[in-house]
């Protein structure tokens, strides 16, 4: 019988929309009950249990879900015992130590005897040690940047990303100690059938993550400035050149990033290409 691979997300939050996102494209039709705790996918052997995303490590350390989604910055602070099999790129935030605008910082030194406000505890215990440090830290689960201004806290450890809401507080970030984004994670010891699940859902999504910021361009150009051409184009092998019914001519097809979108276009319209198609790609499979 067929394995299903249990998958943790985020029931609600920032990274729910964005772990939905990824089982979309690669192609998991999940059957929404909005009550249930857990959704069946109707064509891939995987369900998924909805969670919060402060007990997707553990539930994916014991066993209860095969593999989930969540940010390094839960992985990092729980300690469970996980493997991180893919980052996401999405949700990327930084942990970072905020103190009020108007203090004079000089220093890591100036945390010593000092209290912080975090919801991070295990992180920032691991960086006060590292950095020889002893500061007291006060756990709070929320609201976290608003603890200095009552005159809860001298500092605070919390996620920032755009920095905004620190700004709104009057505060100023000045240690960045952790970057995170949204991760897969699996249990170490999952059973073969589950990992070909796994690994399986790990090729989709390489496909159409490979797929983003790149473009499939298509052009005509005569014969003789195929050669030119080409060699602007990298392309995943050599460029596919065919003949047009315009003897002579020919077109060119190929796949550019959109790093570099302006400037190839501009050295390939230099180079006598006419007629410039730019086609968005879904996915790209190698
Ligand atoms: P839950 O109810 O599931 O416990 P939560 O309130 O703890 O949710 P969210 O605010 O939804 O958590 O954030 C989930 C994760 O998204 C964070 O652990 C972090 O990895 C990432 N994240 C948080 N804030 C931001 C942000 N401003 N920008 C980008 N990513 C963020
Ligand atoms: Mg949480």
């Amino acid at each position: 019988m067929e394995q299903v691979l249990r998958m943790a997300l985020q029931a609600k939050g920032r990274l729910n929309e964005g772990s939905l996102k990824l089982m979309d494209e690669a192609g998991i039709e999940l059957v929404i009950g909005r009550r249930n705790l857990v959704s069946p996918a109707r064509n891939f052997p995987l369900e998924v249990l909805y969670l919060r995303d402060d007990d997707i490590p553990q539930t994916v350390a014991y066993g209860a879900a095969d593999a989930g989604i969540v940010g390094e910055n839960e992985v990092l602070e729980k300690k469970e015992e996980v493997r991180i099999v893919k980052r996401l790129g999405f949700s990327k935030c930084r942990l970072s130590l905020a103190i009020p605008q108007q203090t004079l910082y000089e220093g890591k030194s100036w945390f010593n005897g000092k209290k912080i406000a975090t919801s991070y505890p295990g992180i920032l215990k691991d960086w006060l040690n590292s950095n020889g440090l002893e500061s007291e830290i006060h756990v709070i689960n929320g609201s976290v940047e608003i603890s200095p201004g009552i005159g809860l806290s001298d500092a605070i450890f919390d996620i920032v990303s755009s920095g905004s809401t620190l700004v709104s507080n009057r505060l100023k970030e000045v240690e960045t100690v952790v970057t995170s984004e949204a991760v897969l994670i699996a249990n170490p010891n999952l059973e073969a059938a589950k990992q070909a699940v796994l690994d399986e859902f790990i090729f989709r999504l390489e496909s159409v993550m490979r797929a983003e910021g790149r473009k499939y361009i298509l052009l005509n150009a005569p014969n003789e400035k195929i050669s030119e051409i080409s060699a602007i184009l990298p392309g995943m092998k050599s460029p596919t050149v065919m003949p047009l019914a315009e003897s002579g001519w020919s077109s060119v097809h190929s796949v550019i990033s959109d790093r570099d979108f302006w400037e190839v276009i501009g050295q390939l319209k230099r180079a006598g290409a006419e007629g410039i198609l730019v086609i968005p790609i879904e996915k790209m499979i190698f």
